[in-house]
């Protein structure tokens, strides 16, 4: 197989078309009513290489919903205030079997699973320092840094849309205020729907993926973050968490850390190489993209990506 420095747009180009129509076999998240509006034939692929530089194919101008890819972001900011010890005292390492939005052991063992999962994520951006809409601006600010790109933003219909059917993630945030695991007010769920809600593109996914993957170094050099520990934990939890109870046997079939999310997008690290972001919408019965998996999948074997 090739190795990564040859990437190709080419390569790229033929992987892509080679998977386009199986969008058909997934189906588009409508549980956020905004979501349900978004193109199911829109797809893009781009890759960021060892040297930092960007490789992408489709519709890479389109923008999308980071959804739970913003999940690692979060942490690395919750992990860089309180410490991991703290963080992770209030949730677990565990992998999972359940759905991203189940209880999981929220009510038996008094903590959610893991931080990939919605309740533990939700517990994440509560752990973020500042009052009201400030948490989300770092966790924006984060994104805009980790992309180099200053003008990514929220949708706010998104958000709306979010904040107003997302019941299950606020029973979850009130059964962690009533066991003591949250203290702060709604305003803390809220920041965690517009976290979900921030647009960006596959090329930007790519740079973050590159960035968990190069100890957080970003792919332009700027070391202003680098932590080598960092990195490694939020890869450990993309790979047996973020792919939510596909996890398993994507470890085994793709082999690397990842993170879906509902609006299509999936951000791939490769560690101590470069980072994937794929793009389309239509999702599997797990909620990750059904052509975005089978891109990565061509993508790693290809390139003999894996890292077992
Ligand atoms: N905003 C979505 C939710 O909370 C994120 C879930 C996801 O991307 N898997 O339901």
């Amino acid at each position: 197989s090739k190795s990564f420095k040859e990437i190709s747009t080419r390569d790229l180009t033929t992987i892509m078309e080679k998977n386009r129509s199986y969008y058909e076999s997934g189906k588009v998240a409508d549980y956020i009513p905004e979501l349900g509006k978004m193109d199911p034939k829109a797809l893009a692929l781009a890759v960021v290489d060892e040297k930092g530089k960007i490789h992408s194919v489709g519709d890479i101008n389109k923008k999308f919903t980071m959804q739970s890819i913003s999940k690692t972001i979060a942490l690395m900011l919750a992990v860089m205030e309180n410490g991991e010890k703290t963080v992770f005292e209030k949730m677990g390492y565990y992998g999972t079997d359940k759905p991203f939005n189940h209880f999981a052991n929220l009510e038996t063992m008094g903590k959610p699973l893991n931080p990939m999962m919605n309740a533990g994520a939700i517990l994440t951006t509560s752990l973020i320092s500042g009052s009201g809409q400030l948490p989300f601006d770092k966790i924006l600010d984060m994104v805009r840094y980790i992309t180099n790109n200053p003008t990514l933003d929220y949708s706010r219909i998104v958000y709306e849309s979010e904040k107003e059917t997302g019941h299950r993630n606020r029973g979850m945030f009130h059964i962690m205020k009533n066991v003591g695991l949250i203290s702060g007010g709604e305003e803390q769920l809220d920041n965690y729907f517009r976290q979900c809600s921030i647009e960006l593109t596959a090329e930007d996914l790519a740079k973050i993926g590159y960035f968990f993957a190069h100890q957080c170094i970003r792919f332009d050099g700027d070391k202003r973050y680098k932590d080598a520990e960092m990195s490694k934990l939020i890869q450990s939890q993309m790979l047996i968490a973020g792919m939510y109870e596909f996890s398993g046997e994507y470890a085994r079939t793709v082999g690397l850390p990842s993170k879906s999310g509902v609006g299509g997008g999936i951000v791939v690290s490769v560690p101590q190489q470069g980072g994937i972001g794929v793009f389309s919408a239509p999702l599997d019965s797990h909620g990750n993209s059904v052509v975005g998996y089978r891109m990565i999948l061509d993508l790693a074997k290809q390139y003999n990506l894996g890292v077992f």
